[in-house]
């Protein structure tokens, strides 16, 4: 049978890039188009084609019945199961399900499937035990060779960032922890808007006023507790009300307006600012038929605004809408993404939808390229330069006022290598490789390999590598044992030997907070003191982005102010004086560092 619809280039160029994969490789893969690009079209096009068993999963119903809807008008029959729906075919070849319905019936899940597709899979965790994997695990059991392959607009999740390991373009995004291998095709959301399958997103400056919710304490999402956001809210009415009168101004010639507020109170304090006849409030609390009665006169435009507490995002559709104003804070360029989306979609005469963020949330819709958490409030992305093999690499960071990168948070060069390029064997499986070039390492005390700040052992020679926190704590017992908070170092030279002319010795001095003072010499004529100095400073020189091989006391002083700190040094009581023994660098760990709170 025939396609009843004729796929848009990019839908089929997705299912090219699927079959192709799956051809060669039982790997999972996710593919990534943004909202509006036509994913259930995608979706049932894979479902069309597949000569066996198939399941598609997503985690809301209306997703169920969306997908099931486009592939039955190809005139093909497909099943649902899915509790919300009433329900729970599982006979057919393809079947649309929802998560919940099937990890609470596994048991009619029996039979060997060969695919699983998986809708708005950033929902997918790493976790062994979530519904999601619960099922994988049990299809996988029955038929080795499942292909998993998951779809989203937004491959990223809060903690975790990027969802999946391998980008076709030839860099990683993470290690073994994430829930997919390979994004194997990404549309950016700038083709749409160029192609006009996408409204243009026009980002206005909040000229009038904007929250600062930088100060507040975050989770370890990076979001903030209800009460501290309400309490800040409740000191800020006067910009609240500033906020709502530019965004009435601003909707004169708009027809549909979406407001994002922060929480239940201020979504209530926001929709008293506006014209009760010609506005709507929906929140979790919100009666289902009143919710739906609502929503059904903001779509007949009898009501222009929408105020609401991000319940109207994932599959919310209204395509008139034109005017977007998010007065709520997130670190999730996921929700930040979806909330856009409500305004992107194309309608009769609609020729851009404002996008006004009064919260500071400065996210970049058309590079998030960032898509791990960010370090703390002020990080920014920003650009360095792989000294290995080249690869641009954005990590999170902050640069100076010339643009100079001072400091990025990056572990490991992202660039892919062909095997050709990388050293040492090549991969087992021919897959290129990622470039081993550590930013940040800890280096095993036995051979010396390099190795993430976290590892536990040592990548190439396997022994355990100590604990940086182990031998802080251990060192703190001894009483002959100095342990400082490095806050900085200063270089001096000097002449050990008063009638030797020749080369004079490097001294470090290591400063603590509280001005305690810790000192080592180093004397780089010798080629066993001039290796320590070089793997531990000259490696390490401008955040590991040039790393030097030093020869002379003369040529350190000259780029003195390149080399790093330790975070910690710890020394041993000699006879008359105290010797360093350990400078811990690149720390992460329950002990504070110097200069933090
Ligand atoms: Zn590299
Ligand atoms: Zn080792």
């Amino acid at each position: 049978m025939n396609a009843p619809f004729k796929l848009r280039p990019y839908q089929q160029e997705a299912v090219d890039a699927t079959l192709r994969h799956f051809r060669q490789s039982d790997e999972s893969a996710v593919i990534v188009l943004p909202t509006g690009a036509g994913k259930s079209l995608v979706i049932a096009e894979l479902a069309r084609l597949a000569k066996r068993k198939i399941l598609v999963l997503t985690h809301v119903k209306e997703l169920v019945e969306q997908n099931h809807a486009k592939y039955q008008s190809y005139g093909l029959t497909g099943g649902i199961f899915s509790a919300g729906l009433k329900r729970k075919e599982s006979r057919h070849q393809v079947t649309f399900a929802s998560v919940q319905s099937v990890a609470a019936n596994l048991d009619r899940f029996r039979g060997e499937y060969s695919l699983i597709i998986i809708d708005e899979c950033h929902r997918v965790s790493g976790d062994d035990t979530s519904q999601y994997q619960r099922i994988i695990e049990l299809l996988r059991q029955q038929n080795d060779a499942l292909k998993v392959l998951g779809l989203t607009a937004t491959p990223y999740r809060l903690a975790m960032g990027w969802i999946y390991r391998y980008h076709y373009r030839g860099f990683v995004r993470g290690g073994e922890d994430k829930p997919f291998q390979h994004c194997i095709y990404e549309l950016p959301l700038r083709y749409m808007i160029n192609r006009g399958y996408l409204t243009r997103p026009e980002l206005v400056n909040a000229a009038v006023a904007q929250y600062d919710f930088s100060a507040l304490p975050q989770d370890r999402f990076g979001e903030y507790a209800e009460k501290d956001v309400n309490q800040l809210l409740r000191k800020h009415r006067r910009v609240t009300r500033a906020i709502i009168e530019q965004v009435v101004e601003l909707a004169g010639e708009r027809k549909g307006v979406m407001i994002f507020a922060a929480t239940v109170d201020h979504a209530r304090e926001i929709t008293g600012y506006l014209p009760a006849h010609q506005t709507a409030l929906v929140t979790g609390a919100t009666d289902l038929s009143e919710r739906a009665s609502l929503i059904q006169r903001f779509k007949q435009r009898q009501l222009k605004y929408l105020v609401n507490v991000s319940v109207l995002t994932t599959g919310f559709d209204a395509p008139h809408v034109d005017l977007i104003a998010i007065l709520r804070p997130t670190q999730s360029v996921s929700l930040y993404q979806q909330i856009v989306g409500r305004g992107l979609r194309l309608d009769d005469g609609k020729q851009d939808c404002l996008v006004i963020d009064y919260a500071g949330n400065n996210v970049n819709l058309h590079h998030p390229e960032v898509g791990e958490p960010k370090p703390n409030p002020d990080s920014e992305p920003v650009q360095v330069f792989c000294p290995a093999c080249g690869f641009a690499n954005i990590f999170w960071g902050k640069t100076d006022c010339d643009g100079h990168v001072v400091e990025h948070y990056g572990r490991r060069c992202q660039g892919l290598l062909e095997p050709a390029e990388a050293d040492g064997p090549a991969a087992p499986n021919g897959r290129p490789q990622q470039c081993d070039y550590r930013f940040r390492f800890k280096a095993c005390p036995y051979c010396g390999g390099e190795n993430d700040i976290v590892a536990r052992n040592c990548q190439q020679c396997r022994k355990a590598i100590i604990d940086p926190d182990d031998q802080l704590r251990d060192a703190l017992k001894l009483k002959d044992a100095m342990v400082i908070r490095c806050a900085g170092i200063t270089l001096s030279a000097y002449n050990g030997n008063a009638d030797s002319k020749s080369e004079s010795k490097l001294r470090i001095t290591y400063h603590g907070e509280d001005g305690e003072e810790l000192s080592e010499s180093f004397d780089l004529s010798k080629p066993s003191q001039r290796y320590i100095f070089n793997k531990l400073f000259g490696r390490r020189v401008a955040n590991s982005q040039a790393p030097r091989e030093f020869s002379t006391t003369g040529e350190v002083l000259e780029s003195q102010a390149l080399l790093p700190a330790p975070d910690f040094v710890i020394a041993r009581h000699q006879k008359r004086y105290w010797q360093v023994q350990e400078r811990i660098f690149d720390y992460q760990g329950s002990y504070r560092k110097a200069n933090e709170v």
